[in-house]
């Protein structure tokens, strides 16, 4: 592979942009090396500026579930743009993906549309906040809510403890009403809960984390914060960011029947477009302006380009029954090859996967949380990386992100992936 203008691009943006890019994972910083291009995608291929071809199992980070430039997207975005792009006045486009959204996740009477993930992750824990009166949050470490000031908060030294901030410019102030929780540990919310009764607004969690590679939750971790939170009157937020519209119809809530009382979206229900959301039942959302108190607004949201693209995906997963059975299957034939390649190359490994995420942790043991997800062997990544990009296989440049499978991979393309991990495995 030869990324020749890849670096002189690079060169260049890192002339104008911080780092060269405009989110920090794209530049390779985990993995090192320069990062690729795109120029141009189609079902499940990316195309670099150099002309070079990959598998993609990044999909834009997930949006991308029916693969790239899916048609009836494309086109519902160019019919909408030729109407106009923007009114900063309601469109009728918005209430018919609220009504579709509504129709597909259990357990929501209302949805806010914002233009992303983490606008609707704050909004949410604002909401939250102002519903119950209470200030502080619990959040598991290693999950992530994008980067509003109260989610980048790293782990204290004790089990309960105040957060630190993890990047300067969280204060103190902020960080105080962060607390930290291990994930699949219930012991340990209990604990946080009593030592903090009377003070806790919420709960926010990856139903099934993807940020710190794929964790699923286990041994009933979800109903059994659904239990704690109705005991001490905490809300539960379900960060569906990843999982919405990716695991079920529902998302995470309908395949654990959990009942969440926020959804967080984004990615899939914008359609690789700029979209996020918040949704619950009523007397939640009717506290949200103009309706009640809690101020959240946005000049483009609910822009009529993106709500086009984000309704034209739901229905397509809407009409179409099979679709997140076939990705399971698909991601499950993935699981099987990759391991076999691991195990015959002797590789220490540990594969975690839901649906259609999947991650490989280079790690004998089992995966559950953050501790356990951090010693994984990253050097090795790093080789594993860079060998299935050379192979043509691009996957996330980090040890701690899922791989997202989109129904455009074909078993040939899978088979083509399954190859490239016992090829890469043996210099490994
Ligand atoms: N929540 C989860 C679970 C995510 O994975 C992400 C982004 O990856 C976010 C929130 C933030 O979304 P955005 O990047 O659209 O702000």
């Amino acid at each position: 592979m030869l990324y020749q203008r890849s670096s002189s691009l690079f060169k260049e943006a890192e002339k104008v942009i911080p780092g060269g890019v405009n989110s920090p994972v794209r530049a390779f910083g985990a993995v090192g090396g320069t990062p690729i291009f795109a120029k141009s995608a189609k079902g499940a291929y990316v195309h670099d500026e150099d002309g070079n071809i990959y598998i993609d199992y990044i999909n834009s980070w997930g949006p991308m579930i029916l693969g790239h430039a899916f048609e009836p997207v494309v086109n519902a975005v160019i019919e909408k743009a030729k109407q106009g792009t923007s009114f900063g006045m309601p469109t009728a486009i918005e209430t018919e993906i609220a009504q579709l959204a509504t129709s597909m996740v259990p357990n929501i009477d209302k949805i806010r549309f914002v233009n992303s993930g983490t606008e609707a992750c704050m909004s949410a824990v604002r909401l939250a906040r102002g519903y119950t009166k209470k200030d502080k949050i619990i959040k598991f470490a290693g999950c992530y809510h994008g980067h509003s000031d109260s989610f980048l908060i790293a782990a204290g030294s004790g089990a309960i403890t105040f957060g630190t901030p993890n990047s300067p410019g969280v204060t103190q102030g902020t960080a105080k009403d962060t607390l930290l929780a291990t994930y699949n540990d219930i012991a340990n919310v209990k604990a946080l809960m009593e030592a903090n009764k009377g003070e806790i607004a919420c709960i926010i969690i990856e139903p099934v984390a993807g940020n710190m590679g794929c964790i699923p939750p286990k041994d009933d971790f979800l109903k059994k914060l659904r239990d704690l939170c109705d005991e001490h009157n905490v809300l539960l937020i379900f960060d569906e960011v990843m999982t919405g519209f990716r695991l079920a119809p529902g998302g995470a809530q309908e395949l654990y029947n959990v009942d969440a009382d926020i959804v967080c979206f984004g990615k899939v229900i914008g359609g690789g477009l700029p979209v996020g959301a918040f949704a619950a039942r009523n007397d939640i959302m009717d506290y949200l302006a103009p309706n009640g108190p809690v101020y959240q607004a946005g000049t483009l949201s609910g822009n009529p380009l993106a709500m086009a693209a984000g309704l034209a995906m739901l229905q397509h997963l809407n009409k179409d029954g099979t679709v997140f059975k076939r990705l399971a299957e698909k991601t499950e034939y993935l699981h099987q090859g990759i391991e076999k390649a691991l195990q015959a190359n002797s590789i220490d490994h540990t594969i975690n996967r839901m649906g259609s995420m999947i991650s490989i942790h280079f790690e004998a043991h089992e995966v559950v949380d953050f501790d356990t997800a951090a010693r994984a062997n990253n050097e090795r990544f790093k080789r594993f990386f860079h060998g299935m990009l050379k192979e043509g296989v691009y996957i996330a440049p980090s040890a701690f992100e899922t791989w997202f499978i989109s129904d455009a991979l074909t078993y040939y393309d899978l088979d083509a992936t399954i190859k490239a991990v016992d090829k890469v495995s043996k210099d490994l």
